[in-house]
């Protein structure tokens, strides 16, 4: 009784399942994919069909490829404003210093967040998710962050949960609050920390808004103690904990993250060999952040060889956010991986899908095309996968399918 909602015919596959050296992608040349009930129903040759086979809708693929649904794990999509005359004014040789002085830097988007109301921020966001999903992007994740206090943090979390509903998108929230120190408590973070911990972060759990809770462990962010006091709180909420971690400077952030059973550690530029061996150990996912090197300038690379070694999965995510990424193009990051990272195609597609969704605790609902998994998947008019990350400026995504649409929509 193979009776499917849907099928995917005249296709090649790049799974991402039963991956193997000699061929990283998990392809199937001419295979089929079904669905029922939202579910990948079916995988394999299409040679191998079983007999009898019939389904409500069947997609030509005219030789294109599919490969799940692509994943950005590390987005601070929610915010109000822009950075770009800041941007402009740094070329014009005025310092960060004196930005920030004149209440520029994170605070003003802060500032144009806290003014912004629900309907406008959801207006602003969903430009920025569009340019996302245009791409095959299926899951997206979303921290708040530019509030910095309940309510506004609240807001932030409630439209990323509104443009779930809206853009047949999956969305993970995360609770940023120990993102910056806000304005009115300079000079006292620990306070804001004690309002975190306990208003902030109950009252947001309390109201179903947060999958997953973060922090800035950084020399202009939060020190490791008050790191570890969010997620020791988070922890004893039941929420799993992630971090920015070692982006300007070592401070163990990577370690700390792994001590918590974080989900990802994010970043990572300045992690050392004792952070890559505590991930390892944790089944912490390393989450890089191209954009941001490049959008900063950074010349120092995250620990790459020795996070292969070790045998810490890396996924790639947009980072997308007005200070220091303002980019909504994960198939840019997949280039940028490749040419500022050294990943191989291959890896860079495991990074957006694969390990992407593993840095969600989505691994048994997402990020491979096998029986189970939800049908969020991604076509693309391509000869073959490596052109995802080859190709920059390009979009060759022809169709995006997300599982809860029933019977998926071309893009
Ligand atoms: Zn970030």
């Amino acid at each position: 009784m193979n009776h499917w909602d849907a099928i995917w015919l005249n296709v090649n596959l790049a799974t991402l399942d039963g991956q193997s050296g000699t061929d990283p992608y998990g392809s199937v040349e001419d295979g089929a994919v079904a669905m029922l009930d939202g579910r990948i129903a079916w995988v394999g040759p299409r040679a191998a069909l079983p007999a009898g086979w019939r389904a409500q809708v069947e997609h030509d693929c005219r030789g294109g490829w599919l490969t799940p649904g692509l994943i950005d794990c590390h987005t601070h999509l929610v915010y109000a404003g822009s950075r770009a005359a800041e941007f402009e004014q740094r070329l014009q040789g005025v310092s960060y210093e004196e930005i920030a002085r004149a209440g520029g830097g994170i605070l003003s988007t802060v500032r144009a967040t806290r003014a912004a109301g629900e309907r406008d921020l959801l207006r602003q966001s969903s430009a920025r998710l569009a340019a996302l999903l245009a791409e095959g992007v299926t899951t997206v994740e979303i921290k708040s962050g530019y509030g910095l206090d309940t309510a506004t943090e609240s807001r932030i979390l409630g439209v990323a949960r509104q443009l779930a509903a809206a853009c047949a998108v999956e969305v993970k929230t995360t609770f940023l609050g120990a993102h910056a120190l806000p304005p009115e408590y300079a000079g006292h973070a620990d306070d804001y920390i004690d309002l975190v911990c306990e208003e902030m972060l109950p009252a947001i759990h309390a109201a179903g808004l947060a999958d997953a809770v973060d922090a800035f462990c950084e020399g202009i962010g939060f020190s490791p103690q008050q790191t570890a006091r969010v997620f020791e709180r988070a922890r004893s909420l039941g929420l799993p904990v992630k971090l920015h971690a070692d982006q300007l400077s070592d401070l163990g952030g990577a370690a700390l993250a792994a001590q918590h059973g974080a989900l990802s550690a994010d970043h990572l530029e300045y992690s050392s060999q004792a952070s890559v061996d505590a991930m390892a150990r944790a089944g912490t996912v390393a989450v890089l952040l191209p954009g941001a090197y490049y959008f900063l300038r950074e010349t120092r690379l995250p620990p790459v060889a020795a996070l292969c070694a070790a045998l810490v999965p890396m996924a790639l995510a947009t980072d997308c956010n007005p200070g220091t990424s303002p980019c909504t193009s994960l198939l840019l990051m997949m280039n940028m991986a490749c040419t500022l990272f050294r990943l191989t195609p291959a890896e860079a597609l495991a990074g957006v899908t694969l390990h992407a969704a593993r840095a969600l605790g989505l691994q048994d609902q997402a990020g491979r095309i096998a029986p189970g998994l939800r049908a969020d998947l991604a076509l693309w008019e391509i000869e073959r996968p490596a052109e995802l990350a080859y190709a920059f400026g390009a979009n060759p995504c022809v169709g995006r399918y997300h599982a809860d649409t029933a019977v998926g929509t071309p893009a």
